[in-house]
């Protein structure tokens, strides 16, 4: 039986250059991987060899034969998502070029004639995109990397944003460890640019600077009483139940029978999953110990997750809300809110899938544990209560018909944002630094020896590996430079590498 990738999908994309017969999609170099919800294996190409599982560094490919019950859906999900008829032809339309040679072997390149380590490159935060960019550097024996991480403990959102109930997905920090025990790399943590050394002073002394700081900040949601007690960011509460030494002071109020969720990204889907857990099952994880403990003592019974948009267009990705649905946590969705949307109306399999998953949740007895609501087509208009939140008024998108959930805790989900870096040029609409793949710009030229790369690059999208992919695309830039002879070098900012 073929292999089937599963839920913890990171979409690094190891796996399709680890595979012998190119079975796995969407390739990078196809159309849709940058918007997958996930990669997928072809059952009829799969010859069943594994390089993929080892590949894979999140634990995310599993033999057809040991699929656990709760995952065995993504049998189906690998199947399926290219429909019928099963021909290469109609499955991957111009698949012969876009074929990517198996296990590409690329000669390493000589960069420039710089001497081992000589070519010296510092890496700005420790997260997913600053770790795949250092692992992509190191490939080089004339790179020389100093990551500098601002928190006590490295790896980004790898360590404090994942769930604590995704260990497959968290255990990528392996790969990053093995990383940072590469001889040619430096991890300097407590270390706040800005603060302990200057932008300059990493410019004057490396030949370039990565930027991978992240979008440290949250989307304002711009509703009256967003400011009361009992309302909170969703990534705070993220930070808190993750250790994140930022979020210590940011518990959520746990007192109360219902909390709403704004919001149906992957991280509402995580805190209502976390908030409605099994405290027994948290304790087997890394979670908090201070956040376990007042989760052991919360009044929450119900968590609803509101979209304001419908279920055809949730931003919660299929691998989530199967985990969802075949895991442990207890969901419900209120079938009149899916009159009308018929999943065999819709042409994306992945939407399919998911608004079929959907339905027949709605078909599931309303759960007397505590529980998920997922809700869709409700604008938030304001979050009502007299000091402290006592609910949320929302109107049925499209109408003018108002109603209000009532809950003495709110957490707004409604994205990341980049934050301005003093010395970077900054995109203000897109809360990016701005660059042209990678390579940081200022009225549309390059600054020699600035790059960026990660969310702050692009902006808050895609999971832990989309980043190497993205990391990759940078590298090659700061690479092609150095090749170039076009790389300040450090201390004379006209001397090329
Ligand atoms: P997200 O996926 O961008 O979702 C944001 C949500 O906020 C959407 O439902 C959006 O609705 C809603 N929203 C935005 N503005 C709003 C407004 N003014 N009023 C009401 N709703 C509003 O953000 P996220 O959940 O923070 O996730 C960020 C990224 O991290 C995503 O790529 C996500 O997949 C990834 N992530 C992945 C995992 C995982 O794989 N397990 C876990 C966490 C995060 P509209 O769609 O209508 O705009």
């Amino acid at each position: 039986m073929p292999h089937v990738i599963t839920q913890a999908c990171c979409g690094d994309a190891s796996c399709v250059y680890a595979c012998p017969v190119n079975c796995i999609h969407p390739t990078p170099d196809e159309p849709d991987f940058g918007i997958a919800e996930m990669l997928y294996i072809d059952p009829s190409t799969c010859v069943d060899c594994g390089a993929c599982v080892s590949a894979c560094p999140v634990g995310a490919i599993v033999p057809g034969h040991r699929l656990p019950e709760t995952a065995a859906r993504f049998a189906d999900v690998n199947a399926g998502h290219y429909g019928e008829p099963a021909t290469d032809e109609a499955r991957f339309p111009v698949r012969a070029e876009w074929r990517l040679p198996m296990a590409p072997i690329t000669k390493p390149a000589r960069l420039g004639g710089a001497a081992p380590g000589e070519l010296r490159v510092a890496i700005v935060g420790s997260g997913p995109s600053a770790m795949y960019a250092a692992d992509e550097l190191l490939k080089h024996r004339e790179v020389k990397v100093s990551v500098f991480e601002r928190l006590s403990q490295p790896f980004g959102l790898a360590r404090f944003g994942v769930a604590p109930d995704h260990e497959s997905t968290r255990s990528v920090a392996n790969l990053f460890d093995e990383i940072a025990r590469h001889p040619n790399i430096t991890i300097a943590l407590n270390t706040e640019i800005g603060r302990d050394i200057t932008l300059d002073e990493l410019r004057r002394t490396h030949h370039a600077v990565l930027w991978a700081g992240g979008a440290p900040t949250d989307r304002p949601l711009a509703i009256p009483g967003v400011d009361l007690e009992g309302v909170q960011s969703a990534t705070s509460v993220v930070g808190w139940y993750n250790g994140h030494p930022d979020f210590a002071y940011s518990a959520p109020d746990l007192g109360t029978e219902r909390a709403v969720v704004i919001g149906n990204g992957n991280v509402a889907l995580d805190v209502a999953r976390i908030f409605t857990a099994d405290p027994e099952r948290l304790a087997t994880t890394s979670i908090d110990q201070t956040a376990l403990a007042a989760l052991r003592g919360s009044s929450i019974r119900e968590v609803v997750v509101v979209a304001r948009r419908g279920p055809e267009h949730a931003a919660f990705t299929l691998p989530e809300l199967i985990g969802l649905a075949d895991g442990p946590a207890h969901v419900w969705v209120d079938p009149s809110e899916l009159v009308g949307v018929d999943p065999d109306a819709i042409d994306d399999p992945t939407v399919a899938a998911k608004v079929s998953l959907l339905h027949e949740i709605s078909q599931r007895e309303k759960p007397t544990e505590p529980f998920i609501r997922l809700s869709f087509g409700y604008t938030p208009l304001e979050v009502v209560g007299d000091g402290r939140a006592t609910g949320v008024k929302f109107v049925k998108t499209g109408t003018d018909q108002e109603s209000v959930i009532d809950a003495g805790l709110v957490l707004t989900a409604v994205g990341y944002r980049g934050r301005a870096v003093p010395g970077l040029p900054f995109d203000e609409a897109k809360g990016t630094v701005a660059h042209v793949e990678g390579r940081i710009v200022e009225a549309g030229e390059p600054i020699a020896g600035l790059y960026v790369t990660g969310w702050i690059k692009r902006g808050p999208s895609g999971f832990i590996g989309t980043n190497k992919t993205d990391s990759g695309e940078t590298v090659k830039h700061l690479l092609a430079d150095a090749e170039a002879g076009v790389l300040p070098h450090p201390g004379s900012a006209a001397v090329p590498v």
